[in-house]
């Protein structure tokens, strides 16, 4: 048996890497959390499952993971939305981040095991800065607010490592605002003299906020040390904010920061970025409002969270927003659960030991773990899992047919139910690492259900009422009457299912 090996595409090499652990069976990881200032969107959902899953998934393959992700509670724009909404700027940011905790359990993410603030970490913050200063890699500089402190790019040689630029290449994007009298344009600010809005924290240089960068490299510092072995984030952070992350970490402490760094793609509305500033973005909350948490996990998943993904809003004629994409994934995740059902149905009564029987299906089930593992080594390769997951489900869906089939042959069927319950098993192995089917199944149904009706305005009642109308309408051989009442369920979007004893109905996905 050959050990198993994490392989990740590290930004710093442009390489997939094995995940070597500094400390043999841990894995530290530090990934930048959001800015609080207007509530999540379903890009921060994307980049936050992806780590999600990577966590669980290293959990699964035996590590014990430290996850870091911060919350920026301290910023410019924090300041100027907390003035909008006529509040102090850190409640303001206190109540925005209590609904992005709200939107990332509500979408089935883990609780990191730590979350620390900016404004909780002024301390370590202050601390990095004097380093720095003493080392020779920051200075202080007047401005008419008071005193900035600033980091000297030039100070620290391996500058532009992680983005693969050169110092010189940048200079033409640099810029020296209005207001910053930095030496060199490429440096950027460590600590910002409030001056009049009087929003900041004492320092040695006057009250004052620190920069965006800083506060990373205090809090990784404090809570995993100087070198750890993951940093991420979306790729909009490589330049500068990790680049800077890296400066100020390894010009203050022994090199290097982080061994493995990972960047995720984005979502993007249209081929642009979702975005605030672009105005193009979709709430996780308006999201989960029409489909279930599992089913945009699994959207995310079904592409590589490396690439580009596209998140298509439709306009219905009825005036409803649709989300075609996740309503795709909302349909796979009932074809799951589904199957899963139909396994434990299928598995009642099994006998413990598994007998000879279905030999394919068999072996999927037998294999769907291991190989749902095998594409996660693969630099997260989450596509490749749930094709295995759809794999199995089918294979599920087999087995339960050959129960009913083999009800004469007792011996026959008793391996085919215990394969069942090898099945479920298997089900609930091979979607731990990547967070699905997590809910019972009575209770994803009656949320989907639930759901459906209030997004389309239907009352169970009625719609009861109605079924019955048209069983009615059956048994007196109305047909034209029957025929009538399907059809206008049918445009509200409800399938019924007729069995010889009974109607029963469900609401499709769209
Ligand atoms: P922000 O709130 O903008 O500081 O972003 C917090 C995290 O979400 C960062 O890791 C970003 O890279 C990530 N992020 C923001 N927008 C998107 C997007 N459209 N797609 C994927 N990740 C995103
Ligand atoms: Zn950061």
């Amino acid at each position: 048996m050959t050990t198993p090996t994490t392989r990740l595409y590290n930004t710093l090499t442009r390489r997939i890497e094995p995940l070597v652990p500094i400390q043999p069976g841990k894995v530290s990881m530090y990934v930048c959390g959001p800015t609080v200032q207007d509530v999540a969107h379903a890009g921060h959902g994307r980049t936050y499952t992806t780590f999600d899953v990577l966590r669980r998934y290293l959990t699964v393959r035996g590590f014990a993971v430290t996850y870091v992700r911060n919350i920026t509670d301290v910023d410019d724009k924090i300041l100027a939305k907390s003035r909008e909404a006529g509040e102090p700027p850190l409640e303001y940011s206190r109540r925005i981040a209590k609904i992005h905790a709200e939107d990332y359990a509500a979408l089935g993410l883990a609780i990191p095991e730590h979350e620390p603030r900016v404004s909780e970490h002024i301390p370590d913050i202050l601390e990095i800065i004097e380093r720095l200063i003493e080392r020779g890699h920051a200075y202080v500089a007047e401005t008419p607010k008071g005193q900035d402190v600033y980091f000297a790019v030039r100070s620290f040689a391996p500058y532009g490592k992680l983005s693969h630029r050169e110092i010189n290449d940048l200079l033409s994007g640099a810029r020296i605002e209005v207001g910053e009298t930095k030496r060199d344009s490429l440096d950027f600010a460590l600590w910002k003299a409030s001056g009049k809005d009087g929003w900041g924290w004492p320092s040695p240089w006057g009250v004052g906020r620190p920069g965006w960068h800083v506060e990373c490299s205090a809090m990784s510092m404090k809570l995993l040390g100087e070198h750890f072995d993951i940093h991420g984030g979306g790729m909009d952070l490589i330049f500068p904010h990790h680049e800077n992350e890296i400066a100020q970490s390894e010009a203050a402490h022994t090199p290097p920061l982080a061994n493995l760094w990972m960047h995720g793609g984005f979502l993007q509305v249209d081929s642009e970025k979702m975005s605030k500033s672009l105005g193009n973005f979709v709430t996780i909350r308006d999201v989960l409002v029409r489909n279930d948490r599992e089913s945009l996990r699994y959207f995310y998943l079904g592409s590589h969270y490396r690439g580009p993904l596209n998140f298509d809003v439709e306009k219905r004629d009825d005036g409803r927003i649709v989300f075609p994409g996740v309503d795709e994934a909302e349909r796979r995740i009932e074809y799951l659960y589904a199957a899963r059902d139909a396994a434990t149905l299928a598995a009642a009564d099994a006998p413990a030991a598994i007998g000879k029987a279905l030999p394919q299906q068999a072996a999927i089930v037998r294999e769907a773990k291991t190989r749902v593992l095998d594409a996660l080594d693969q630099d997260l390769n989450t596509s490749v899992a749930l094709a295995v997951l759809n794999e199995l489900a089918k294979a599920a869906n087999e087995i339960a047919m050959a129960v009913q089939k083999l009800r004469k042959d007792k011996a026959q069927q008793d391996a085919a139910r215990a394969l069942a319950a090898a099945a479920v098993h298997a089900f609930a192995d091979a979607c731990a690492p990547l967070g699905l089917l997590h809910s019972a199944s009575e209770d994803f149904w009656a949320r989907t259900k639930a759901q459906r009706l209030r997004t389309r305005n239907i009352d169970s009642v009625i719609l009861d009422q109605k079924v019955l109308e048209r069983t009615r309408a059956r048994q007196e051989k109305n047909f034209a009457r029957a025929d009538a009442i399907r059809d206008e369920l049918v445009a509200l979007g409800v399938e019924l299912l007729d069995t010889p004893e009974t109607t029963t109905w469900r609401l499709n996905v769209g």
